[in-house]
C-alpha cells in the first residue's frame, strides 16, 4: 500500500487534502494526472450506467438539501456510528473497530459507546436557528428519489426505467482511513432503477451483471473481487437483498460497491412525509403503481483505489526493476507519449513535435517530453501507465520510422510515421 500511496503522490495523482498546513484529516486533492484517471473512470461509468441506454436518464442534484429531505430518509434519527472515547487521553474511536475493550492508542478505559451522526450539519442563509439547518449530503440517492415525480412528468419514461448520478457525498467519519477508501468527502456514482414489484429479481441480476462487466473494463483485477450476499440482521431493515462487491485491498478484503433491492421504501417513505404522490401510472392498464427500487451504488474514489492496486506491476527489464501501471488503454491518463531521442538536436525536436501535434489532435492524451534521457522518460511514462511511448531519432529523419514502445512488454518496434496513428488505435 505505501508503494501505490507514493507512487500517487509523486507521480501526480493524489495528495493530501491541505498538505502545506498539516493536511485535513479524511480529505484528498486529485493532481493532474488524478483528475485524468478519475474522470475516464466517472466516464466509463456514465457510458455504462446511462449513456449507452434507452431506459435511463441522468441527474445532477444540489448537494445542500432541504432538511426534511433527511428527516424522511432517516439520516437525522439514524445515520450514525458508535463513537466511544478514552476516559484518560480522550481519543475518539470507532466502537465497532475495536478489538478490545481499552485504548489502543494509551491502553486507558473508554468511557461507554454515544452515537455520532455521521452527517456535516450547516446553516443556510444568515440565521443559524433550527429552521435553517442543512446537511452536506451522505449520499447522492435521495437527490434521486425527490426528483422521481420531475422525471415522470417531464420524460414520460415507462416502467422499467432508472435514473443516474454522479457527485460529491460526505459523512464525517469518526475514523477516516486507508487512503482515499474512507474519506470524508468522496464522490458517488448510483442509479436507483424503478421496476414493478414482481420483476425485481430479474433487474437485480440484469444489474449484477452490468457491474461485473463494468468493473473488468476500468481493469479492477475480478479474482480480487468477492460477492458477498448480506445477510438479513447485516441489511438495512428496508432491504430486500443486498450484495456487497468487496475487494482484496492490500489493508484487507473491504467493501468496494453495493448493489440492493431496497423494495418501495424510499419513494413511499417520501410520499409520506412530503405528501406528494410518488406513483407511476401505468399507460396500459391505468394503475397507479410505487416502483420498487434497484440501487448499483458505487464509490468513485474506492474504483479509482482498486484499479491502482490492479494496475500496480513490477518486472525487470534488461537489469532493472521497474515498475509500471497496467492500465487499460480507455482508463490512462496519458494514451501516448511523443519523444525527440535528444533534446538538444533541433532537428530531431521539430520533427518529434511534428508527429505530436498530428497525434494530438486525433489522440487528445497525447503528451510531449523531452526532460531527462530517454531511460528516465520510459520510466516516468511506465509508472504513470502510458500505453505507447514514440521516439524520433535520427533514422526517422532518412526514412520517416518512429519507435513504438509497448508498456507491459518493453518491446519496440520500427514503424513508419504514417502507419503510427492506425497501429494505437487498434
Ligand atoms: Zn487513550
Amino acid at each position: 500500500m505505501e508503494k501505490i500511496i507514493s507512487l500517487a503522490k509523486r507521480r501526480g495523482f493524489v495528495f493530501q487534502g491541505s498538505e502545506i498546513y498539516g493536511g485535513l484529516s479524511g480529505t484528498w486533492d486529485y493532481g493532474p494526472l488524478g483528475v485524468l484517471l478519475k474522470n475516464n473512470i466517472k466516464n466509463s461509468w456514465w457510458d455504462t450506467f446511462v449513456k449507452s441506454r434507452d431506459d435511463m436518464y441522468g441527474l445532477d442534484a444540489a448537494i445542500l438539501m432541504n432538511q426534511e429531505v433527511w428527516q424522511a430518509s432517516g439520516h437525522v434519527g439514524n445515520f450514525s456510528d458508535p463513537m466511544v472515547e478514552c476516559s484518560k487521553c480522550k481519543k475518539r474511536f470507532r466502537g465497532d473497530q475495536l478489538e478490545e475493550s481499552k485504548c489502543p492508542d494509551c491502553g486507558g478505559e473508554l468511557e461507554e459507546s454515544k452515537d455520532f451522526n455521521m452527517m456535516f450539519e450547516t446553516y443556510v442563509g444568515p440565521f443559524k436557528d433550527e429552521d435553517s439547518i442543512s446537511y452536506l449530503r451522505p449520499e447522492t440517492a435521495q437527490g434521486i428519489f425527490v426528483n422521481f415525480k420531475n422525471v415522470v412528468d417531464s420524460m414520460q419514461p415507462r416502467l422499467p426505467f432508472g435514473i443516474g448520478q454522479i457527485g460529491k457525498a460526505f459523512r464525517n467519519e469518526i475514523a477516516p482511513r486507508d487512503f482515499v477508501f474512507r474519506s470524508r468527502e468522496f464522490e458517488q456514482m448510483e442509479v436507483e432503477y424503478f421496476v414493478k414489484e414482481t420483476d425485481w429479481q430479474k433487474h437485480f441480476d440484469m444489474w449484477k451483471e452490468v457491474m461485473n462487466s463494468w468493473m473488468s473494463s476500468v481493469g479492477i483485477d475480478m479474482d480480487k473481487v468477492h460477492e458477498l450476499d448480506v445477510s438479513e440482521e447485516d441489511r438495512a431493515h428496508y432491504s430486500k437483498k443486498t450484495i456487497d462487491f468487496e475487494f482484496d485491498f492490500p489493508f484487507g478484503r473491504k467493501e468496494l460497491f453495493g448493489l440492493a433491492y431496497r423494495t418501495d421504501y424510499d419513494l413511499s417513505k417520501h410520499m409520506k412525509e412530503s405528501g406528494e404522490k410518488l406513483e407511476y401510472i401505468d399507460p396500459d392498464t391505468h394503475e397507479k403503481i410505487v416502483p420498487h427500487v434497484i440501487e448499483p451504488s458505487l464509490g468513485l474514489d474506492r474504483a479509482v483505489l482498486a484499479v491502482l492496486v490492479s494496475a500496480y506491476s513490477e518486472d525487470e527489464v534488461g537489469e532493472e526493476k521497474r515498475v509500471f501501471l497496467k492500465l487499460p488503454k480507455e482508463i490512462a491518463p496519458v494514451k501516448v507519449a511523443v519523444f525527440p531521442l535528444l533534446k538538444n538536436k533541433p532537428e530531431l525536436v521539430e520533427k518529434a513535435r511534428g508527429i505530436y501535434e498530428i497525434l494530438k489532435k486525433e489522440i487528445p492524451d497525447t503528451v510531449f517530453d523531452s526532460n531527462g534521457n530517454i531511460g528516465k522518460r520510459y520510466r516516468r511514462q511506465d509508472e504513470i501507465g502510458t500505453p505507447h511511448c514514440i521516439t524520433v531519432d535520427f533514422d526517422t529523419l532518412e526514412d520517416d520510422t518512429v519507435t513504438l514502445r509497448d508498456r507491459d512488454t518493453a518491446g519496440q518496434d520500427r514503424v513508419k510515421v504514417e502507419d503510427v496513428l492506425l497501429k494505437l488505435k487498434n
